[in-house]
């Protein structure tokens, strides 16, 4: 190579970031993030891997796609909501909803008088009208902030009622180290446990209930199964009680599902006589994230116009998104948990025939069984099928640049769950996969001589 010195080559920084090449991201994802990326060219240039004519190249090569770092990725684990990658997906037309809200927006206004409106009235009268049983509704930021929200009204105000009842066998960790009850003290309230871990009789709580109780919660243990020698008290039973009755049911199942027969939701628990239900938005309703608060007319009045709630108010993007899961289509999760394992079966068999053979071994479809996750039917199973591939493709395919795929790796086999798989999205698993095999491939290619 007889080649000048790169280094003396090495064009300057505003001479690349003045390239046309890079006036179209510079316009669309702003001069810091480009410049980052004409900086790791001009370092390649250096090192001499990158001729200085083709810096500007390299740099437009090296930037990503949206001006934020979170990327799409594929939930092939068999998890329907997987809370490390965001809990539910939304619909389209949720995504749509949101995307014509992130504008100016008549979130708060009434266009027909020019005055204020009330804000969400829309995403409001949908969610009555999907639980009519609910007297009222509001929605606060997420399921904690609306447990945090009903103590705060009813256990910390002036009532002078402080204590809370609740059994020992619902005192839950949610996950990330956050506990229910910690959360409730640190709002004010004064925890009495009545029964122990594995039963409570609804004598405890009669027991329990005196003129400090401002209201009994039940907590419904959604991610974990206490079996054998077991009792709880049912809401029908607890209403009976002469303080309110609030239920936290967690998923956010509004009606009974078929496949979830243990899974309480709002409209049942309603019907049975809670007076107040709090639940997550972006769990099995499939929605954004957001704290559900369905009940009696009057409560939820006292708890939309508390002042703490203005701390747990909801954007305007999840308003829309909100009203767009409960108006339109089916939303991913739902279209999960009513899928037909044939089906799934069927659409494993097309992408494994497409892959075919990868390092190491071939594509197979197998059966697999799948979970509900998200803090939501523990226990229950959901029957699915998977394209079973050698295990070290797992690494490759999380990392891969264009669309990370995130499978489960099983006995030694990493499998690719279709169950949260959107069908849309299986020719881009063959890709990914090929992709990867086709890297995998040239790596260990390149190992004996290296
Ligand atoms: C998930 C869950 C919560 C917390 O809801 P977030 O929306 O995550 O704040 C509270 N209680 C129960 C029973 C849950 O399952």
């Amino acid at each position: 190579m007889h080649r000048e010195d790169p280094r003396r080559r090495t064009p300057r920084t505003d001479v690349v970031l003045a390239d046309p090449l890079l006036a179209e991201p510079r316009a669309r994802l702003g001069d810091a993030i480009v410049k980052q990326a004409v900086s790791r060219a001009l370092e390649r240039c250096r090192a001499g891997e990158v001729t200085p004519e083709d810096v500007p190249a390299a740099a437009h090569a090296a930037l990503p796609a949206y001006a934020a770092s979170l990327r799409r990725v594929v939930n092939a684990t068999g998890v329907v909501v997987h809370t490390n990658l965001g809990r539910a997906p939304l619909s389209p037309a949720a995504v749509e909803a949101l995307t014509v809200a992130a504008g100016a927006t008549d979130v708060e206004l009434d266009l027909a008088t020019g005055r204020r409106g009330r804000r969400g009235r829309s995403a409001m009268a949908a969610l009555a009208a999907a639980v009519p049983d609910a007297g009222g509704v509001h929605v606060v930021n997420n399921g904690a902030a609306a447990l945090a929200l009903v103590t705060c009204a009813l256990a910390a105000g002036r009532s002078g009622r402080r204590d809370v009842v609740i059994a020992r066998g619902e005192l839950v960790e949610i996950g990330d180290g956050f506990r229910i009850p910690e959360l409730l003290e640190s709002v004010g309230a004064r925890l009495r446990e009545v029964g122990t871990t594995n039963r409570v009789r609804l004598a405890d709580y009669e027991a329990a209930v005196d003129d400090d109780v401002a209201f009994v919660l039940k907590v419904h243990p959604s991610n974990f199964l206490v079996s054998g020698f077991t009792s709880s008290v049912g809401v029908r039973e607890l209403a009976t009680l002469p303080v309110p009755v609030v239920v936290d049911i967690g998923s956010g199942l509004l009606a009974p599902h078929p496949r979830l027969p243990d899974e309480p939701s709002a409209s049942a628990v309603l019907r049975d006589g809670a007076d107040l239900v709090t639940a997550s938005g972006d769990k099995l309703l499939g929605g954004p994230q957001c704290g559900l608060l369905l009940g009696t007319a009057e409560l939820v009045e006292s708890l939309r116009r508390h002042p703490f709630a203005r701390a747990l108010r909801v954007d305007k993007l999840t308003l829309a998104a909100l009203e767009a899961t409960l108006t339109g289509p089916v939303p991913p999760v739902a279209a999960a948990l009513a899928a037909d394992p044939a089906a799934l079966r069927a659409r494993a068999e097309t992408i494994a025939a497409a892959i075919g053979e990868v390092p190491g071994g071939v594509a197979e479809a197998v059966d697999s069984t799948a979970a509900v996750g998200g803090g939501g039917a523990p226990g229950v199973e959901l029957p699915s099928a998977a394209v079973a591939l050698p295990a070290p493709l797992a690494e490759a395919l999380r990392l891969d640049d264009r669309l990370p795929v995130v499978g489960r790796v099983e006995r030694g086999r990493l499998l690719l769950d279709l169950v949260a798989v959107d069908p849309a999205d299986d020719a881009h698993l063959v890709e990914a996969v090929r992709r990867c095999a086709t890297r995998c491939a040239d790596r260990c290619a390149d190992r004996p001589a290296g």
